[in-house]
């Protein structure tokens, strides 16, 4: 193990490169870029590289102080993560770090905090770490890790010295599909292209059935089922999807009614359903992009593009198969339902509206 492990992030691994060379560590880095793209394994190279007892090109990854930050049980390294079904960073975490960095490290030469999510500080966590960042009262070095740095004070971001991470190469998405999934060969390609490098994109197209679903509807859509009927499965789907999520996101509150103000719980209910929802848009962006890469790609086939700029390539017979006109109108269509659910207008009517559109012809080809 050492920096060559981190893929496709030059410029990141340049720069992380140099301060460890230098051995002048900023008490501050934010290592932001979309997720899934190796900031979180950049950082562990980091924080190896700083503490590693025999240094080539970053960690070796054999010795003591790298072993032990793999395992997770370094003394000086600690992982500070979202918790419990609400995904915070929460304030007594937070004070819990703030109390650690003013203790002398026990092996190493500074303590290292990394932060994964670290947008998830809610704001009063954030106040309670800025002193911290500021004035480290010990040899200390935060690795903020996000996808949203704006969600981050600017008091905390222009405390740090800011990394960026870009996407990865569809190649390399392939190469870490064939290693951690069990993914048939002929959909590698597909996935790691739709992926947009972004290898949890990658994992989540393969673990959920978000692609199943609109390749099914597409289909349906072409053999000219009716849209209403269409629109309805995709509504009944989306039900689901959510409560499975409220399921997942949203935990009853330990504590008995009588210990908590009828305000706490209004306030507790609020965020809880304001977070579902927020995963819930996420995931319907989802549908609204494969769907899009879908017409896309039947778009590049009918302007004559090779079949190798083809996103959809494990359906590439059924893309050939002569389709409706109209494409960058159906396009349009998903861009414009897109727009109508940021306006919060009604789901149902949305798609119902969105199937029409994307079925309007099919039946006439
Ligand atoms: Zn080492």
């Amino acid at each position: 193990m050492s920096f060559a492990t981190i893929q496709d992030q030059a410029v990141a691994v340049r720069l992380l490169r140099r301060i460890v060379e230098r051995q002048r560590v900023p008490a501050g880095l934010l290592l932001w870029g979309p997720a899934g793209v190796g900031k979180r394994l950049a950082a562990y190279e980091f924080v190896k590289a700083l503490n590693c007892a025999s240094p080539t090109d970053g960690a070796c990854g054999d010795c003591l102080p790298c072993r032990k930050t793999d395992h997770g049980n370094h003394p000086d390294v600690k992982l500070i993560a979202p918790t419990d079904k609400s995904r915070e960073i929460k304030t007594a975490e937070i004070d819990e770090v703030n109390e650690l960095a003013s203790l002398r490290p026990f092996e190493a030469a500074q303590r290292a905090f990394i932060f994964e999510d670290a947008d998830r500080m809610n704001v009063t966590a954030q106040n309670h770490f800025l002193k911290t960042l500021e004035e480290p009262p010990g040899p200390s070095v935060f690795l903020l890790i996000t996808g949203y740095p704006r969600q981050l004070l600017p008091t905390i971001r222009s405390r740090c010295q800011p990394i960026r991470f870009g996407a990865l190469r569809p190649a390399t998405v392939a190469t870490i599909l064939k290693r951690d999934r069990d993914v048939p060969d002929d959909q590698v390609e597909a996935i790691a292209r739709l992926a947009e490098g972004q290898v949890s994109r990658a994992f989540d197209l393969v673990d959920t059935d978000k692609r199943g679903v609109v390749l099914e509807l597409v289909d349906r859509l072409r053999a000219g089922e009716s849209p209403m009927r269409v629109a309805d499965l995709f509504k009944h789907h989306l039900d689901e999807l959510k409560k499975a999520l409220e399921n997942d996101m949203v935990q009853p509150d330990p504590r008995d009614a009588s210990e908590i103000g009828k305000e706490d719980r209004a306030r507790q209910a609020e965020n809880d359903a304001a977070r579902v929802q927020a995963a819930f848009k996420r995931s319907v962006d989802d549908y609204l992009y494969l769907f899009q890469t879908w017409y896309r790609d039947e778009l590049v086939l009918a302007a004559g593009g090779g079949v190798d700029r083809v996103w959809n390539k494990d359906r590439l017979s059924t893309l050939q198969e002569p389709a409706a006109d109209d494409t960058s109108g159906r396009i349009r269509a998903i861009e414009q339902a897109r727009t109508y659910l940021e306006r919060y207008v009604n789901e149902d009517r949305v798609f119902r509206h969105l199937f029409v559109q994307l079925g309007s012809s099919a039946t006439e080809v």
